[in-house]
């Protein structure tokens, strides 16, 4: 997908939340290696903050490196 804001490529990934480690992003449809995410790789630097749960969560997302926008598909349920 071409990024709406700068029409640069947008790389598609995953958008995970782990309650070890907070909020991360990973090319492709797979999580990283826990140590690499543990060792601060991918990590989501907009996620203001976390508590450390048994939460984990992942959203599908394009993301791009230009202009660091995040695009998600979504549906709020009424
Ligand atoms: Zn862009």
């Amino acid at each position: 997908m071409i990024c709406p804001y700068c029409n640069g490529e947008m790389r598609k990934g995953i958008l995970y939340f782990d309650g070890r480690s907070g909020a991360h992003w990973n090319e492709g449809d797979a999580k990283q290696s826990f140590s690499k995410t543990i060792g601060g790789s991918g990590r989501v630097m907009a996620a203001k903050s976390y508590k450390a749960l048994s939460i984990t969560m992942t959203i599908d997302s394009l993301y791009c490196d230009s202009c660091k926008k995040m695009i998600i598909d979504t549906e709020i349920s009424r």
